[in-house]
């Protein structure tokens, strides 16, 4: 697609389940691609940026620390994230430190660190990874849910103040996907992890939950020019299951 040609992109959480593949169908489209996540050794790339996002210096440098080594910052993605479970009667303070700062404010730092850049060298896609329950909650995942409306609203509002400098900002709200997030939650539960896949895809109106590539996909089209019009937009993608 000649969209990508030329690019380069940095996406974070570059070695979970969906980062991995949209990391890899970038790569495929000739976008040179920086990586972030804690251990980004196993992850083909054309830059490896390990770290922490909750180390608030390294989000602060990271989106220079891409485009220093890339020589350039058209695209990127914040894809990281973690899911803590319960409502707020039995989340402690260590899950709300967690979910905020990996799933809020390491996104905030990020792209703080990218607008400018991207802003002096024309314009920039920015796609948030945040979720179906961050645009209608689910039960019994409270603090979850409120992450990734933040990421919602944080990306609603920079599509509207940023679009001046053509970096347009949009949001991709999975449903369930087929990803070491999803299957480690039925094994902590005690399911088997194959089965309770199954058994969910069962309740999706296309007949399966997500795939990783199904949701990179659509990362990749709110990246692309394809999607030029497009600002401050939350793109559902969950096989006609909505959330509520
Ligand atoms: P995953 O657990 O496979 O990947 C998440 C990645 O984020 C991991 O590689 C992890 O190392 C990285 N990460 C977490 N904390 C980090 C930190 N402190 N510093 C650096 N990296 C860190 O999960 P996934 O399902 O691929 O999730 C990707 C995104 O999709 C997340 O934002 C998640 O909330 C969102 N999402 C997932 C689902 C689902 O059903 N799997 C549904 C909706 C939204």
């Amino acid at each position: 697609m000649s969209y990508f040609r030329g690019k380069t992109a940095l996406v974070t959480g570059a070695a979970g389940g969906i980062g991995a593949a949209i990391v890899k169908q970038l790569r495929a489209e000739g976008v040179r691609v920086a990586v972030a996540d804690r251990d980004v050794a196993g992850v083909d790339a054309e830059a490896h940026l390990p770290g922490d996002l909750l180390d608030a210096s390294y989000a602060d440098s990271l989106s220079a620390a891409a485009f220093a080594a890339l020589s350039g910052l058209d695209i990127l993605v914040n894809n990281a994230g973690v899911i803590t479970r319960g409502s707020v009667a039995n989340t402690t303070d260590a899950d709300w430190a967690l979910s905020l700062g990996v799933n809020v404010e390491a996104p905030f730092r990020v792209c703080r660190g990218a607008i400018p850049i991207m802003a002096d060298r024309g314009g920039g896609a920015i796609v948030n990874v945040s979720s179906c329950w961050g645009v209608r909650p689910g039960p019994n995942h409270a603090v979850y849910c409120m992450t990734k409306a933040a990421v919602a609203s944080l990306t609603q509002c920079m599509g509207m103040d940023h679009a001046h400098q053509n970096i347009r900002v949009n949001a991709v709200c999975p449903n369930e996907v087929n990803t070491p997030m999803l299957r480690t939650g039925f094994v902590k539960r005690g399911f088997d992890p194959d089965t309770a896949v199954a058994e969910l895809g069962k309740t999706v109106p296309i007949g399966r939950i997500a795939e990783p590539e199904d949701i990179a996909a659509v990362v990749l089209f709110l990246a692309s020019d394809a999607a030029r019009y497009m600002c401050g937009s939350l793109v559902e993608v969950n096989g006609g299951k909505p959330v509520g």
